[in-house]
């Protein structure tokens, strides 16, 4: 796997995502004017009640991703990218080409959804 290659793959994602995250987050009205990114559980009532579950999910979901691509990049700079974080050994170029941001190769993944 060409890791410049994953690397520019990976940072559109990311940038993608944060877009995607900061206009869901400006649309339930939980974005803060300009210190970006304080998100505070006191929120009051009358905003969390406004947030559907649905929202909040999908919220979730987003910065759950942008943690992954994150990890990712991390293990680009630290030279370990495309290898699986549980046993190290290397993850397939068509997984990477497939899930850019994948931290396991599927048997560890396989293994972690069943257990
Ligand atoms: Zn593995």
């Amino acid at each position: 796997m060409d890791t410049a290659l994953a690397k520019e793959a990976l940072q559109s994602e990311r940038a993608r995502m944060a877009f995607d995250l900061e206009r869901l987050q400006r649309s339930l009205g939980t974005a803060t004017s300009g210190s970006g990114e304080r998100l505070d559980s006191g929120l009051d009532d009358a905003v969390a009640t406004f947030s559907s579950e649905l929202d909040e999910g999908l919220m979730d979901e987003l910065r759950g991703t942008l943690n992954e691509l994150d990890a990712a990049l991390a293990r680009i700079v630290a030279g370990t990218y495309g290898e699986c974080v549980e046993c190290r050994k290397a993850i397939p170029d068509a997984r990477l080409a497939a899930l850019p941001a994948s931290p396991c190769c599927i048997d560890c993944q396989r293994r972690a959804e069943h257990s």
